[in-house]
């Protein structure tokens, strides 16, 4: 078992869980069996409650795990299912050994950081690394070293390293050089302190990338090398770029996988580019579109990472390049016009009612005027107010979410949810079947009748309505298992409007993009032309 940390030098936003993602790309695809951990050193337990304005999107796994973005970075890269404890919080942590020590189960000692909560994370990451019998396992550390909320696990990974035979614990630091002056000096300082800091841990760094915005030259490698010990064949360039799906054979240029299996005694074949197609097609686009996401999160586009990267799949695999428009959700009620020089729209998920009424108007637009359109969640909700209020005339129809006295709750409350309190980890999440009925145009779009995607809400399409809906035109082509819970809708007769209360953008991956995503990016294009020509 061999296990490469990575944290994080000079400062955060250094694209660290880029880096540990491309860099597992080029493992597993270089013969590997790898898999990829984070570690995110906060006291929540996960992701779950975190504001997608602090932290970004909220990834879901098929397990129903509620999880950091990185892991929806690694699951592409990779191209694997990951489960919930490939994300370890010090919240995961610190409930387990106190639950722990209520059970009685430290036998009177006294509980201590050192070796208590040490010995957990040792644990938690050695599960990992065994249950799939890996080569090798990743483990980013989220936070930048020197912070006091990641000491306990750089502590865990010194003790690890002394526990594990020579060679198989390796760490790596991701750094900044800054490029100063009209010359663009390469300065190492910033990396020297990192280092140093690093060290004063007792953790000697093995690899350095080195972030930068050009290339990392042969002088500033020599420098960083006397200074940090790391052999220079050790140190990385990380440039800056725009397609980061290239950063594996940037990575593999520089002979990343040598050096390493050098030190890890390990056997590689050689790297299998089976992106270079999908980058081609990404960096030269034969046609574009425009896709409005109409969402609340808009001034963070990492709050949508998924559906930025599954429109990015569907160019790899299309040549069809997507501009993402970002629209506050609360603009579109004063300007709808917003929409006139897009090609499709996007409604995405998300919580609350702010923005929901910007969402329902931009939906009337897009149904009124035969613009494409794709809901997620939130927006398959949206699509049914729309409907509901517009087409079916209930007038007040909303979602009990937003209006608990409203006179046609159309989306309530999933019953199970009645008597939940808590929010974390509650919802109705994860993988789940999903029956889409032939002859309609989900069964066009899947190509099947029996699905799997991801799920995050709370609440659904109420029963009461369904029959309502369907004789006016709003149809629901995909049910649960059971046939009790809606899951896609669309409209009789309409090929460019589709809904989904799942979320396919969680499990969209380079070589197989959302089928949804897919779908609207094709319409898009068709509109597009359509338009042009008359
Ligand atoms: N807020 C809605 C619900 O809980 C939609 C959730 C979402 O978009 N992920 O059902």
């Amino acid at each position: 078992m061999h296990y490469l940390f990575i944290a994080g030098g000079v400062m955060s936003g250094l694209g660290k869980g880029t880096i540990t993602s491309a860099l597992s790309h080029l493992l597993k695809n270089s013969g590997l069996k790898v898999s990829a951990l984070k570690i995110d050193p906060y006291l929540n337990y996960d992701a779950g409650t975190m504001n997608p304005y602090q932290h970004g999107e909220v990834f879901v796994l098929d397990d129903g795990s509620e999880v950091d973005l990185d892991l929806g970075n690694y699951e592409r890269f990779l191209d694997t299912d990951l489960v919930g404890d490939n994300n370890i919080t010090t919240g995961k942590v610190y409930r387990e050994v106190i639950e722990r020590e209520r059970r009685g189960e430290y036998l009177g000692s006294t509980v201590q950081i050192i070796p208590h909560i040490t010995d957990e994370i040792k644990n938690r990451i050695r599960k990992v690394a065994e249950s799939s019998d890996l080569d090798i396992l990743l483990v980013e550390v989220g936070g930048t070293v020197g912070d006091i909320e990641s000491m306990p696990f750089l502590e865990a990974i010194r003790e690890l390293k002394g526990e594990e035979p020579p060679g198989s614990v390796l760490t790596a630091l991701v750094t900044l050089i800054p490029e100063i002056g009209q010359n663009g000096e390469q300065k190492t300082k910033p990396t020297q302190h990192s280092v140093n800091t690093l060290r004063s841990l007792g953790i000697q760094p093995d690899i350095i990338f080195c972030r930068l915005k050009g290339q990392l030259l042969n002088s500033t490698r020599k420098k960083i090398s006397r200074f940090t010990d790391v052999r220079e064949d050790g140190i990385i360039g990380i440039r800056d770029m725009k397609n980061v799906y290239g950063l594996p054979k940037v990575m593999n240029d520089q002979k990343i996988t040598q050096y390493l299996t050098g030190l890890m005694h390990l056997q590689t074949d050689p790297f299998r580019d089976i992106l270079q197609q999908f980058n081609a097609n990404i960096e030269n686009p034969r046609e574009h579109v425009r896709i409005a996401l109409v969402g609340k999160y808009t001034a963070l586009q990492d709050a949508y990472i998924s559906h930025r990267e599954a429109f990015l799949h569907v160019t790899g695999n299309t040549g069809i390049g997507v501009s993402i428009e970002w629209i506050d959700a609360d603009e579109m009620i004063e300007r709808p016009e917003a929409f006139n020089k897009v090609h499709g729209v996007i409604i995405p998920g998300g919580f609350g009612y702010r923005g929901v009424e910007g969402k329902i108007a931009a939906i009337k637009y897009a149904r009124e005027n035969n613009i494409p359109l794709a809901g997620i969640c939130l927006g398959f909700q949206a699509a049914t107010i729309e409907f509901a209020r517009n087409v079916l005339g209930l007038k007040g129809a909303n979602s009990s979410e937003f209006d608990t006295n409203t006179p046609h709750p159309v989306i309530d409350l999933l019953p199970e949810q009645m008597h939940v309190t808590d929010l974390g980890g509650t919802m109705r999440l994860g993988s789940k079947k999903i029956l889409i009925k032939k002859g309609t145009l989900a069964y066009h779009v899947y190509g099947k009748s029996v699905i799997e995607e991801r799920h995050r809400h709370r609440y659904e399409v109420n029963p009461d309505y369904i029959e309502k809906f369907s004789k006016a035109g709003y149809i629901f082509s995909g049910t649960d298992q059971e046939g009790i819970r809606m899951e896609i809708s669309e409209l009789r007769g309409r090929d460019n409007f589709l809904a989904t209360q799942y979320h396919s953008e969680f499990r969209s991956r380079p070589l197989r993009p959302s089928p949804i995503h897919l779908f609207l990016v094709k319409k898009a294009l068709e509109y597009k032309m359509k338009r042009e020509r008359s």
